[in-house]
């Protein structure tokens, strides 16, 4: 989708010849498979017909995240890896011909919940072919489809953006797809073919700059190295996530995960069931209800990254206690803190009147033998105030005497925003911690402690 000027219209007309074709036919949305029965193939909803460079505002703030030009083996896994674990759905154009190469890639991407878009065949510049090559191009491409998963893509765009001639669009529209141009271009296809963390920032910026409220992004994990991308996605994810945003299809819709609202939701820093609810037409007790093994006795310990399945939209009302409201307080007598991203027991206790070492001793047991270790989440007794001054003086807790450093990851951290606040490289760091991070070094984990080799 490399950046040549989309605006080709040649002033065609179209119109009443487009009309007859659509809404004939049974054609199959990605996203919802076949499920033994032929006669359960869901339909692709009727194609929007204009070219969308923004999601239609479906709900306050909508975020359309696209991959073109793969699936690619080097990429398109990293890719899935990333959305799986923020629980965050994408639309991936693909090219017939890598479709048709990598066939387990594409039921890959149908499986785990997105959505597949038709890019061509060969990706040419489809204004410089004749009607009959440019039906060709697009009818191919979506027969490859159809073969590896079973189900028609209900998108489609052009190679280059060249997608606005409604000799081209309808193509599309005929065939019961939606045209999804972009409003957010990250430019990741002019990226080194090598591992760059500038660059990386650049791609971040772009695809959440400037700031609106339904953006569709273009991302790329064909065409090369993609690595960049790879490492850039996790940012760009919880930059939306943090800010309220649904994760779309480019028309808006909510990927189906069974219904409407229903689906999986990642736990952000500060969320609590309450604030989450407020997402969804669900109460806090409802999705409590339906999470209480993983979630464990007390509502209000949520762990950011975990996975909480919210149940469907005005569903049963199930469980639970009363109406609304937050989740009640712990019933001890004693105080207790929640870890927040960023918190040392120093900056806590600052809050409290009570020392850095009063909280520790009256946590030893859950913080373990070094103090600077905390977990976001982790719920902390503070003693009462003015209590024994059990150690010494205040301050902040002495960092581990090794020659190496412990670091606990904080929100929106990468290996290589961790590097440099350290006279290290994030290789070096990867190299000291793979065993804990595995064999993809940009899936850190909120809460993992990862040991700074020394300078
Ligand atoms: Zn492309």
């Amino acid at each position: 989708m490399h950046a040549i000027d989309a605006t080709t219209t040649d002033g065609r007309r179209w119109g009443a010849r487009l009309a007859a074709v659509v809404g004939a036919g049974a054609l199959l949305c990605t996203g919802q498979a076949l499920s033994g029965d032929a006669a359960q193939a869901a339909e692709c909803p009727a194609p929007i017909r204009t070219v969308l460079d923004t999601t239609p505002a479906t709900a306050e703030r909508t975020v359309a995240l696209t991959f073109d030009d793969g699936p690619l083996p080097q990429n398109t896994p990293d890719v899935l890896d990333v959305l799986r674990a923020n629980g965050v759905k994408a639309t991936f154009f693909v090219r017939g011909d890598q479709a048709a190469a990598h066939p387990d890639l594409v039921q890959r991407i149908v499986d785990e919940g997105h959505a597949i878009g038709n890019h061509t065949w060969s990706h040419p510049d489809l204004s410089q072919l004749t009607p009959a090559a440019r039906t060709a191009q697009i009818e191919r491409a979506t027969q490859t489809v159809v073969d590896a998963v079973g189900t028609e893509p209900c998108f489609f765009r052009g190679p280059f953006g060249i997608h606005h001639d409604p000799a081209i669009a309808g193509l599309a529209w005929e065939r019961g797809m939606t045209v999804a141009d972009w409003s957010l271009d990250t430019r990741d296809w002019s990226t080194p073919a090598s591992w760059s963390p500038s660059f990386q920032q650049q791609i971040i910026d772009r695809a959440t700059s400037p700031r609106s409220a339904h953006p569709i992004v273009l991302m790329h994990d064909g065409g090369g190295y993609r690595q960049n991308t790879v490492a850039a996605l996790d940012d760009v994810i919880s930059y939306y996530a943090s800010r309220g945003y649904t994760f779309t299809d480019p028309a808006g819709r909510a990927f189906p995960s069974g219904s409407g609202h229903s689906g999986t939701y990642v736990v952000q820093p500060g969320d609590t069931l309450s604030s989450i609810a407020a997402g969804y037409s669900a109460t806090w007790q409802e999705i409590y209800q339906a999470n209480r093994a993983t979630i464990g006795p007390d509502p209000n310990m949520l762990q950011v990254g975990q996975r909480l399945t919210i149940p469907g939209a005005g569903g049963g009302s199930g469980g639970g206690g009363g109406g609304g409201g937050t989740p009640a307080p712990p019933a001890s007598e004693s105080t207790t803190y929640v870890v927040q991203p960023g918190d040392t027991l120093g900056s806590i206790a600052s809050g409290y009147g009570a020392t850095w070492r009063e909280i520790y001793e009256a946590n030893r047991a859950t913080i373990g033998p070094n103090p600077n270790v905390i977990q976001v989440g982790q719920r902390l007794t503070i003693p009462g105030t003015g209590g024994g001054s059990g150690g010494g003086g205040g301050g902040t807790p002495a960092p581990p005497a090794s020659g190496s450093t412990a670091y606990v990851v904080q929100p929106g951290d990468t290996l290589g925003s961790i590097a440099s606040g350290y006279s290290a490289t994030w290789r070096e760091i990867y190299e000291a911690n793979r065993a804990t991070i595995g064999p993809n070094p940009n899936l850190i984990q909120v809460g993992q402690q990862l040991t700074i080799p020394a300078g």
